[in-house]
């Protein structure tokens, strides 16, 4: 398809080009932990492949809390995932890839965003899910750049373990210090605001 600039819009130069990529999208899933974010993504990565498209998962090395070689939600839900231990692995293995998923994002150093970039101006559709905020309730690692960055942002909820309301924080309830503490409901739980704020005081 030959396209060139409409009309009413000035830009000097020959600007009829062939478009190299069309209706890619990057997708950022959201939330705090027990919200279904891998939930979610698995959901999505489903729906690409009942419609035939290949899907690579990727998931940070270190996050073996469920399995090695898959995503793994917290009912159960799994698809099969490659670990990788820094983001610029993923642009050696994405080429046969139609779509590219990556759990847990918020793990990933900064260059992440300039990976998730790339895949998308190569003609693929990104989608990862990740905390936006760590346990002291601040914007975890590069979310922030994913979340401005990406065509579409979904935010998602837990319920607050103490009054049910919408929960929005990770509250660690173990010992550990250190915004990378992976763990379960013996070390998180998820609180609405309120109950936050009331929990941060004591
Ligand atoms: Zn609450």
């Amino acid at each position: 398809m030959k396209i060139s600039q409409k009309e009413d819009v000035n830009i000097s130069g020959p600007f009829a080009f062939s478009p190299r990529v069309s209706g890619t999208k990057i997708k950022v899933i959201c939330g705090p932990m027990f919200s279904g974010k891998t939930k979610t993504l698995i959901k999505t990565i489903d729906k690409f492949k009942a419609k035939g498209k290949t899907v690579v998962v990727f998931k940070p090395a270190f996050d073996n809390r469920y399995a090695d070689t898959a995503i793994v939600s917290h009912d159960k839900d799994e698809t099969q995932a490659v670990n990788v231990s820094k983001p610029s692995e993923i642009l050696d293995l994405f080429h046969h890839a139609d779509v590219v998923a990556i759990d847990e994002v918020q793990f990933f150093d900064s260059s992440i965003v300039a990976v998730c970039n790339i895949i998308a101006d190569h003609g693929k559709s990104v989608v990862v899910a990740g905390l936006d905020m760590d346990y002291k309730s601040n914007p975890f690692g590069s979310m922030p750049a994913l979340m401005t960055m990406a065509d579409e942002v979904v935010k998602l909820n837990s319920v607050c373990t103490f009054c049910s309301g919408r929960a929005r924080y990770s509250h660690r309830v173990s010992k550990d210090s250190g915004i990378v503490v992976l763990g379960e409901k013996d070390k998180y739980v998820p609180l609405c605001r309120s109950c936050y704020n009331e929990l941060k005081e004591k």
